[in-house]
């Protein structure tokens, strides 16, 4: 979500004339369009815009500093008191007001500051800047209303808020006409999409099957989703649109259910199993990927061990495992982070390790299946051969050259390197 928020802001700063450079030494303008989901993501930006306050930092062009992104939401006009040298802070939900604060500063010589907590003014996602050429990110859905307990998004921004799928359509039919080939839809939730907007008619399988329609786009992700909201309907969709991946991010966050209530995620283990059961009933080869939480407050070694037994039971494709970070104004920040870091780090690692043998076993059983990739590029490493993904995420490499880039292949998979499948 980060990353288009950015794309759009490029698009938005070409409009006055600006262009990007990677250059950070001779920039005009730098944006850190900041995270707040663990407190190492910003302690990050703290320790990088901090040293820009030195008086010889770029002392003959000194340039705009700007903070955007959820770092502004959380701590909104206090990041003048740490970055007293930094010109303007644009919230998550201000972005579509980028070039009028940045006239304001440029014309006043003050700080401006702006961190609205709803979204409410519609972004310019046509004009957004787009790096990859074949892969695009839309945003459906912008918020969260779930409220786990350890989260800062529902504070950082804001209540849900569905994007018009005419305004969807529209972009996706652009992109196709560009030479786009594979869509991921982004919300924090993606299965709420619709339900702030009941007149529209719209759940987010009615989209799915709108955006399948379009000529020129091959594939179409969707991240993320809650467990509560993936609906049989949606399963159904994954399985009857060819062009919707068969994979599911389907995060548990913790394998006990006294953690999954003080999470607040609104399920129990049973409950979720049985989506997963009927998803894989639905959509028998769909890849599943999850996060998990280690060392939430009060997260005994038995707790631990159940995440891991359902590590053993699901076996997901894709993990993500994060040790519990202590968010200022989250309903968790009130119980004391009892879990000592070495805990956590110990109990990620024994996760990270676990999943080592999991993919290893699964990717053994990709061996002589097909699989249809969508090239992406020349390989460098590799001359005569070229890289691309499964429906899945999963990275392969095959014999071809740059006139197969854009286009899908269907290979047979005979062997892997590390993470990367090799196929022809
Ligand atoms: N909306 C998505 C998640 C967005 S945040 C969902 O519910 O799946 C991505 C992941 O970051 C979460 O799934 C969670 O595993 C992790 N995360 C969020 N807050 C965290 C915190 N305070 N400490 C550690 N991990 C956290
Ligand atoms: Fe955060 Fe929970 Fe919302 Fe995901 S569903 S963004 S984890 S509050």
């Amino acid at each position: 979500m980060n990353e288009l928020d950015s794309e759009i802001m490029i698009g938005q700063l070409e409009q006055r004339g600006m262009h990007r450079i990677d250059d950070e030494e001779t920039a005009d303008l730098l944006i850190f369009n900041t995270c707040s989901i663990r407190d190492l993501a910003e302690r990050k930006v703290m320790g990088k815009v901090g040293r820009m306050a030195k008086p010889n930092y770029r002392k003959h062009h000194r340039p705009l500093i700007g903070i955007t992104g959820c770092m502004a939401n959380a701590k909104k006009e206090k990041l003048f008191q740490k970055l007293p040298h930094i010109d303007f802070v644009l919230g998550t939900n201000n972005i579509h007001d980028l070039n009028n604060v940045l006239d304001e500063v440029l014309s006043s010589g003050t700080k401006v500051f702006r961190t609205a907590d709803n979204f409410t003014h519609e972004l310019d996602y046509q004009s957004a800047k787009r790096d990859d050429k074949l892969k695009a990110h839309i945003s459906i859905i912008r918020g969260c209303d779930k409220f786990c307990t350890y989260c800062v998004v529902p504070y950082t921004r804001g209540p849900e808020v569905s994007r018009d799928p005419e305004s969807i359509v529209l972009e996706c039919q652009k992109l196709a006409l560009e030479g786009y080939k594979e869509i991921t839809l982004l919300g924090q939730n993606v299965n709420s999409y619709g339900k702030d907007k009941p007149e529209w008619n719209a759940l987010f399988h009615d989209l799915l099957y709108r955006l399948n329609d379009i000529d020129g786009i091959e594939r179409i992700h969707f991240m993320t989703s809650h467990p509560v909201d993936i609906t049989r309907e949606l399963m159904e969709a994954i399985r009857d649109l060819p062009k919707v991946c068969e994979f599911v991010h389907f995060p548990l966050q913790a394998g006990s259910n006294r953690i999954l209530r003080k999470m607040h995620r609104i399920y129990t283990l049973e409950q979720y199993l049985e989506k997963v059961a009927m998803l894989r009933e639905i959509v028998p080869n769909v890849a599943l990927g999850t996060d998990i939480i280690v060392g939430f407050p009060t997260e005994t070694d038995a707790e631990f061990e159940e995440t891991r037994r359902m590590l053993e039971e699901i076996k997901y494709d894709t993990l993500f495992a994060f040790g519990y970070s202590q968010r200022q104004g989250t309903p968790a920040a009130r119980w004391v982070d009892d879990v000592p870091e070495e805990i956590k780090q110990e109990r990620l690692q024994i996760l990270l390790k676990q999943q080592g043998g999991i993919d290893a076993a699964i990717r053994q059983k990709l061996l002589n299946t097909e699989m249809e990739i969508l090239i992406t590029e020349v390989s460098d490493r590799q001359p005569g051969f070229v890289k691309g993904r499964t429906r899945c995420w999963k990275n392969a490499i095959l014999p071809g050259d740059n006139s197969m880039i854009g286009t899908l292949k269907k290979i047979t998979i005979n062997g892997y390197s590390n993470q990367t499948l090799l196929g022809a």
